[in-house]
């Protein structure tokens, strides 16, 4: 007798439960920052300044824990500066543009 037997288990299969808007992958990342800079250029959308791609990130207008999304609409260029000192607050300049 040899006590090895298959546990009758199947894997549990990971259910596609709805889930918070997560950031893109890195390729798509790339695209839409190439689409915003050729939208607001090297400039950052709150404080102004002029930035270089190794400045220049991208901010969620709807951080992404608030449930904003990775549209280009939610997506501005912005200084490391201006993006940390956001970090996940709400934007309270929203400039022209509606969100509900
Ligand atoms: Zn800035």
């Amino acid at each position: 007798m040899i006590n090895s037997t298959i546990p009758n288990s199947p894997a549990p299969a990971q259910e596609q439960t709805f889930t918070p808007t997560k950031r893109l992958p890195p390729k798509q990342m790339r695209y839409r920052r190439k689409l915003l800079i050729e939208r607001y250029g090297y400039q950052c959308f709150w404080c102004g300044c002029d930035l270089a791609p190794e400045t220049l990130t991208i901010d969620h207008l709807i951080p992404l824990s608030k449930g904003g999304s990775n549209k280009l609409n939610n997506l501005r260029t912005a200084c490391k500066g201006c993006n940390n000192k956001r970090g996940d607050a709400m934007p309270e300049l929203v400039t022209g543009e509606k969100h509900d």
